[in-house]
């Protein structure tokens, strides 16, 4: 039957032999074609894989490792051949999977220490169709990286302790001679000397940011805590502040509730918190707004406020407060002197002792800065 409608078609003219051998001819051209491509596409991912500078391992879905270039090879001891066994429970590879969780098409990233290098590792699931297909390791030698860092941090840090001694003395003499130690100054010399002055307490500032920051990144933050009488201590930074406060003409209200239990912390480092947060509401007010400083204890903690009624940050930018030499762009247009250090600062201080640091702002409107330390409980009797 098939027969007979076959020769039937053959003979109507559809299909001739020589139509059905060029079509096969063709179907056969175009496997080979696509085999050749797949080849070339197989040759070019192997030579990415071993040419691209970072180890790399793939594994099966039970975590066997399937393919892994020479630099895994050389890190993970597999020159002799691959693992057979799953390593779904072993470092790195169960560090990625775990943070990455099973099924998630993201890539993650943790870091990994052998042999006393250091690696940053990326890891993915290769899901396909929603299901797992296998995982993907890629390991990236960075001890170079880091050793570098560590070097930049102490640059800084020998720079800083170099630069402080200097800039104390210069303190010290233009304090001396404004209070006309060196005898009597004219009112033009007097103002000359604070401009000097006002510059060279900007610059101690700036260095005791460049210090802790190379402390903090360094892992060398060393606290010393004891118990910190609190409104003893605001008072004392915000002394420093007066000056600047009423040559502004800014309204300064304090409130220190009488609850407020003591802290433990570093009053060195306490102080540079609350000293970055002030110096920044007093900057960023202009003259004729209102600077309040508020302590009160909440739930275990006592917590600083510090509200201006300032320029404000934009709302788009908040996020990014707390990022090392972030400035907002109102302030940028406004006020040139800055750094953004400081509250990249205060947040790491903060978070060393123990507390936390948040804000609220609405720009054109006002800021208040928040930190909170956990208080001391009360002592026993
Ligand atoms: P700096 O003041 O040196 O720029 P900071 O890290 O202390 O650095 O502050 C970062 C940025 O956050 C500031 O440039 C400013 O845009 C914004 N900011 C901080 N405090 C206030 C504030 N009280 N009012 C308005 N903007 C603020």
């Amino acid at each position: 039957m098939k027969e007979t409608e076959t020769r039937g078609k053959r003979e109507t003219g559809t299909a001739k032999p020589a139509d059905t051998q060029r079509a096969l001819l063709n179907v056969l051209e175009d496997l080979g074609a696509a085999r050749d491509k797949e080849r070339a596409e197989f040759t070019r991912t192997k030579v990415v894989i071993e040419t691209m500078g970072s180890a790399l391992v793939t594994l099966s879905p039970l975590g066997v490792p399937e393919l892994a270039n020479i630099e895994a090879k050389n890190i993970f001891g597999w020159q002799k051949g691959l693992p057979t066994r799953s390593l779904i429970a072993q470092d790195p590879f169960g560090a990625v999977i775990d943070l990455c969780g099973m099924n998630s098409d993201k890539n993650c990233e943790t870091s990994y220490a052998a042999g006393g290098r250091q690696y940053k590792t990326v890891g993915r699931s290769i899901l396909i169709d929603g299901r797992i297909n296998g995982y993907v390791l890629v390991l990236t030698d960075i001890t170079r990286e880091k050793e570098l860092d560590r070097l930049k941090t102490e640059f800084v840090s020998v720079t800083s302790h170099q630069l402080r001694t200097p800039l104390s003395a210069i303190k010290w003499i233009i304090e001396l001679m404004l209070h006309e130690g060196a005898g009597p100054l004219t009112a033009e010399q007097k103002e000359f000397l604070t401009q000097a002055s006002d510059s060279n307490e900007r610059m101690i500032a700036l260095i005791a940011d460049l210090l802790n920051i190379s402390r903090i990144e360094a892992g060398r933050l060393a606290l010393s805590p004891v118990e910190v009488d609190l409104s003893v201590l605001t008072g004392h930074v915000l002394r420093e502040f007066l000056e600047k406060i009423k040559e502004k003409k800014l309204a300064l209200s304090t409130r220190f509730s009488k609850e407020a239990r003591p802290v433990v912390a570093d009053p060195k480092y306490l102080h540079q918190v609350l000293s970055n947060l002030i110096s920044n509401a007093v900057k960023y007010t202009r003259p004729g707004g209102r600077i309040t400083i508020a302590v009160r204890s909440e739930k275990g903690e006592v917590v600083w406020s510090i509200s201006d009624t300032g320029m404000g940050i934009p709302r788009a930018q908040q996020d990014r407060v707390f990022q090392k030499f972030f400035r907002g762009d109102n302030v940028i247009r406004e006020e040139t002197e800055g750094t953004g250090l400081g509250l990249y600062v205060a947040k790491s201080l903060t978070e060393a002792m123990g507390g936390r640091i948040w804000f609220t702002s609405t720009e054109g409107k006002g800021t208040a800065f928040f930190f909170a330390l956990p208080s001391k409980m009360a002592s026993k009797k």
